[in-house]
């Protein structure tokens, strides 16, 4: 073996922890529910199970570099300009290309103590300097974000709602966060559940992008779309920033088929109304009935709860994610967003969330 030492990566690189993706596998011979990246139980809608059939006839083909079908497609449905979008390989891809095009070594990035980890990644990655806001009961605080600029912020990143703890900023406050930032300074609204959200005061922020020059929002089809295996999502920005990101990105960076299920996905509005009804249902009924186990359930605009679990040994939440596990339900261990004591559970189909409510039942003796 060559003990030769290797090449050394740029600054940031090894201080980065390796992103640990849901777990996704139950013991031999047990069920498995799939509780543990907030996909949608429903699954996408069939016409995007069509259009990806059609596309297969043509692999040979490389897709439309500019994905002009997927934008028009956004475009009709929420009423903006086909221009003011760029497509991605995932919105994850976007958000790495936003810290490409961005971010120069030093630069300051803000995020919350409890923000998505993507937001982590991406400032190592850059060489840039994480600045981990404290956020107030589970929620980002916008006060305290505005505390953290200086002159060296160059990004924002907040997930609206946040993942993992579902909570939201009314929209008036990421007003007030986006008035008292720099012009320099580019505030990325992460908004992967937007779609879920029924409050009155919440709103994605596509009026802010369209009245700023410095905020962009990001979605994603992973989720209420149910598309999370093609890897899509989008980008919503005044055309300086389009213009920023268009040459940073892959020529081809999203494929074919994400295209055209994306394109139909968007346009079936029907599917999306049952996925959150279906949602709103069950969020309510999974925080009730985990609240009524002496359970703290952070409350969740989202299609995922954040379930805390007690000190006590023999009832935390280690133990109970290996007594779910054994039997095939499988939630997602939170640890790594600041929560050592919690899991995170998506909204399932009606079996699956019953199965999860009485095996905690079972697990904390309650029964
Ligand atoms: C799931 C998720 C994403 C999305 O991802 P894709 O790369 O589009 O699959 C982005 N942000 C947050 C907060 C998420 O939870």
């Amino acid at each position: 073996m060559n003990t030769q030492a290797g090449p050394e990566a740029k600054p940031g690189v090894m201080d980065i922890d390796i992103y640990v993706p849901g777990k996704s596998a139950a013991p031999a011979g047990v069920r498995l529910h799939k509780l543990s990246s907030n996909e949608t139980p429903l699954g996408p809608s069939p016409a995007a199970r069509a259009a990806i059939a059609d596309c297969a006839e043509h692999l040979e083909t490389y897709p439309d570099g500019t994905a002009r079908l997927l934008r028009q497609a956004i475009a009709e449905v929420h009423g903006v300009n086909p221009d003011n979008l760029i497509c991605g390989n995932g919105s994850d891809e976007l958000l790495s290309l936003i810290g490409t095009a961005f971010l120069e070594a030093g630069d300051e990035v803000i995020f919350t103590e409890h923000g998505f980890l993507m937001y982590r990644i991406i400032t190592h990655a850059n060489s840039a300097v994480p600045v981990v806001v404290k956020e107030q009961d589970e929620k980002a605080s916008v006060d305290a974000i505005l505390a953290a600029v200086t002159e060296r912020t160059r990004l924002v990143f907040l997930a609206n709602p946040n993942n993992p703890t579902g909570t939201y900023l009314p929209i008036e406050e990421v007003r007030r966060l986006q008035a008292g930032l720099p012009g320099k300074a580019v505030l990325v609204l992460d908004a992967a559940y937007a779609e879920y959200v029924r409050r009155n005061d919440y709103e994605a922020g596509m009026e802010l992008v369209a009245s700023s020059a410095n905020v962009i929002m990001t979605r994603t089809f992973s989720k209420i779309y149910g598309l999370a295996a093609l890897r899509v999502g989008w980008a919503y920005a005044p055309r300086t920033i389009i213009e920023v990101l268009e040459r940073v990105r892959g020529p081809f960076n999203v494929n074919a088929m994400a295209i055209a299920a994306g394109a139909a996905a968007m346009r079936d509005r029907a599917h999306m109304a049952r996925a959150v009804a279906h949602n709103e249902t069950w969020i309510g009924w999974l925080t009730q009935e985990l609240t009524a186990l002496g359970l703290r359930v952070t409350p969740s605009v989202g299609n995922f709860v954040l379930i805390h679990f007690p000190d006590t040994r023999g009832k935390t939440a280690g133990e109970a994610d290996v007594f779910l596990t054994q039997r095939g339900l499988i939630l997602r261990a939170v640890a790594g967003y600041g929560f050592p004591n919690a899991l995170r559970m998506s909204v399932g189909l009606e079996d699956s969330n019953r199965a999860v409510v009485d095996a905690l039942r079972q697990f904390l003796g309650t029964a």
